[in-house]
C-alpha cells in the first residue's frame, strides 16, 4: 500500500555502507567483544584498539544503524528527567558530579571530533530549552539557577535575550545550555565506524547475537558462527530486551523525527535564528527544533509510543505525524509556506531513574553495559567509551561508580506498559493544556 506520508526506515542521515562488513561466520576469538555497533560500541572499541587490545563488534544491522544514525543530532549536556528532579532524587553530591559528567561529555565527544579529524557539521551554539508559554518561564528560571548554583554551564535567557539572539518568536524564555550545540549524526557516527575500521577494529555487521554463554570466557552466539572472549560489553540500548539479555533494563520508547524541505534564503530571514541553536521545549514531554547546515529545519520527539511486552513500537504512525505536523505549524507561525518533507525515528532506552545504565555483572566480572541514555546520548554515550575501556583496563575513572547502583528494573508486564501509558497520557494532558493556552493567545493577536 502506498503510504501518505513520506518515510525513512532508518533516516535521512545515514545509508547502508558501501563497505558494509561480512557476518560473523564460524569460530573467532577476541580480548573483547562489544555487541551493538552505535556510538556505544564504536567509542568503546576506539578506546580500547588504542591501549592494545584485541576487540571486535557483533552488530545486527550495520554499524550507526540505530539511535546512533537516526538522532536529532543536539549535542547536549542534558541529563536525567530536569535539574530540580536530580536534586530531589539523588542530593546535591550526586547531582553535582552527574552535571559535571553531562558537561564533562560535551568536552570528551568535541575531543574526539578532533582527535579523529570529524567534519559533522558541528555548530558550538549550545541548546536552549525553552518555553513556549509565560506559565513554563518561572519553572525554567529556577531551573537554570539550580543548575548554575550546581555548576552547570547553563544561562537563563529572559526574553529581551531570546530576541537578541533573535531565537523564533514561539519561544519566549529559556535555560541555554552553554556547552554543545548541534551535529549531523550520520557524519559523526560513520566517521567513528571508519576511524574504528582504520584502527583495526574487527567488525561483524549483520550479525545479530542470538545469545550468550556466560562464563569464564563469554562465548556469543550468532546465526552463522560464535565468537569468544575475555571481556563482553553490551551496547545495545534500546532494542536491550530484544536482545535476549538484562530484560526490563530499559523501555524502548519510539520518538518520531521530521524534516522540511529546503528553506529560501527569504523564508530563512524571515525565520531568524542565527546562531543555529538547538531547541527543546520545557514541555513535559519535549519538542526539539534545530536547522540544519544544508538548510532545513528538523524537529519532532513530543509523542512517543511503547508497546505491551517491551517490544519495539512501530516506525509509521500517521496519526503521530498529524500531531506533529500541528506541532510544526503551532511553533513556527512564520513559516507557513514551509512544508514537511521527511519523517522517520528510532527507539530511545528509558531508564526508570532516567539515568544511563554503566556497570559489570554483579556475578561475572567480565561482563559490562552501557546502555539506557533516556534519549541524550549523543555526547554521553560517546564518553560511556573510554568509561567502559577503564572498567576494563583497570584504570580508575571518576565517574564509573556514578551510574553502578543506582536505579531498578522495569516491573515485569502488564505493569511496565500501563504505566507508561498513563504517564505519558498525565504528561500528554499537561503538554495539551499549555498547547491549546499557545493557540488561543495567538488567535487573539
Ligand atoms: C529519534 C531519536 C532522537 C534522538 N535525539 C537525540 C539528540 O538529539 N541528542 C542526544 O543526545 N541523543 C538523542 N537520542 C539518543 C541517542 O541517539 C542515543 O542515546 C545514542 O545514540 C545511543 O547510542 P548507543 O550506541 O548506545 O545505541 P545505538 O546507536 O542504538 O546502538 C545500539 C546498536 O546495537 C545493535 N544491536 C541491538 N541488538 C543487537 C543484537 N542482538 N546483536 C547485535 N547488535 C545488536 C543495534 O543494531 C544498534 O546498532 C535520540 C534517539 C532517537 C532514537
Amino acid at each position: 500500500m502506498q503510504q501518505k506520508y513520506a518515510f525513512k526506515d532508518i533516516s535521512i542521515w545515514v545509508n547502508k555502507p558501501e563497505d558494509f562488513q561480512p557476518p560473523l561466520s564460524g569460530d573467532a576469538t577476541a580480548d573483547v567483544v562489544i555487541v551493538g555497533g552505535g556510538l556505544t560500541g564504536l567509542s568503546t572499541a576506539l578506546e580500547l584498539k588504542e591501549r592494545g587490545v584485541d576487540v571486535a563488534i557483533i552488530e545486527k544491522n550495520f554499524c550507526g544503524s540505530g539511535a546512533s544514525g537516526r538522532n536529532a543530532g543536539h549535542l547536549t549536556p542534558t541529563i536525567g528527567k530536569d535539574i530540580p528532579t536530580i536534586l530531589t532524587m539523588f542530593g546535591r553530591e550526586r547531582a553535582q558530579r552527574l552535571l559535571h559528567f553531562a558537561d564533562g561529555s560535551i568536552e570528551h565527544a568535541t575531543g574526539i571530533m578532533e582527535k579523529y579529524n570529524i567534519d559533522c557539521d558541528y555548530v558550538a551554539g549550545g541548546n536552549i530549552i525553552a518555553a513556549v508559554h509565560a506559565k513554563q518561564e518561572a519553572g525554567l528560571e529556577k531551573a537554570a539557577k539550580i543548575a548554575g548554583d550546581l555548576g552547570a554551564h547553563v544561562a537563563y535567557l529572559d526574553a529581551d535575550h531570546m530576541r537578541q539572539k533573535a531565537i523564533p518568536k514561539a519561544f519566549t524564555a529559556g535555560i541555554w545550555e552553554q556547552l554543545g550545540g548541534v551535529l549531523h549524526p550520520g557524519k559523526y557516527v560513520m566517521a567513528l565506524r571508519d576511524a574504528a575500521l582504520k584502527a583495526g577494529v574487527k567488525i561483524y555487521e549483520n550479525s545479530p547475537m542470538l545469545r550468550v554463554d556466560e562464563g569464564a570466557q563469554p562465548v556469543v552466539h550468532c546465526a552463522q558462527g560464535r565468537l569468544t572472549a575475555a571481556h563482553l560489553v553490551q551496547a545495545t540500548n534500546a532494542y536491550t530486551n530484544a536482545s535476549g539479555r538484562m530484560k526490563r533494563a530499559v523501555l524502548p520508547l519510539r520518538v518520531t523525527l521530521f524534516e522540511t524541505e529546503k528553506l529560501t534564503d527569504e523564508q530563512m530571514s524571515r525565520l531568524g535564528w542565527p546562531g543555529m541553536e538547538g531547541i527543546y521545549s520545557a514541555h513535559e514531554m519535549l519538542e526539539n527544533f534545530r536547522l540544519t547546515k544544508y538548510g532545513t529545519l528538523q524537529g519532532g520527539s513530543k509523542i512517543v509510543r511503547s508497546t505491551l511486552g517491551g517490544g519495539l513500537a512501530e516506525g509509521y504512525h500517521e496519526p503521530t505525524f498529524k500531531a506533529m505536523t500541528q506541532m510544526f505549524r503551532d511553533r513556527f507561525p512564520e513559516l507557513p509556506d514551509v512544508n514537511i518533507a521527511t519523517w522517520w525515528g528510532g527507539w530511545i532506552g528509558l531508564t526508570t531513574n532516567f539515568l544511563p545504565k554503566m556497570g559489570t555483572h554483579k556475578k561475572h566480572a567480565n561482563i559490562h553495559h552501557a546502555i539506557g541514555y533516556n534519549g541524550h546520548g549523543v555526547a554521553q554515550a560517546t564518553h560511556s567509551g573510554q568509561m567502559m575501556a577503564d572498567r576494563i583496563t583497570g584504570r580508575d575513572n571518576q565517574f564509573n561508580a556514578l551510574f553502578e547502583e543506582l536505579g531498578f528494573l522495569w516491573p515485569p508486564e502488564p505493569l511496565t506498559w500501563l504505566g507508561s501509558k498513563a504517564l505519558t497520557a498525565y504528561m500528554g494532558n499537561i503538554d495539551a493544556r499549555v498547547d491549546k493556552a499557545v493557540r488561543r493567545a495567538a488567535h487573539s493577536t
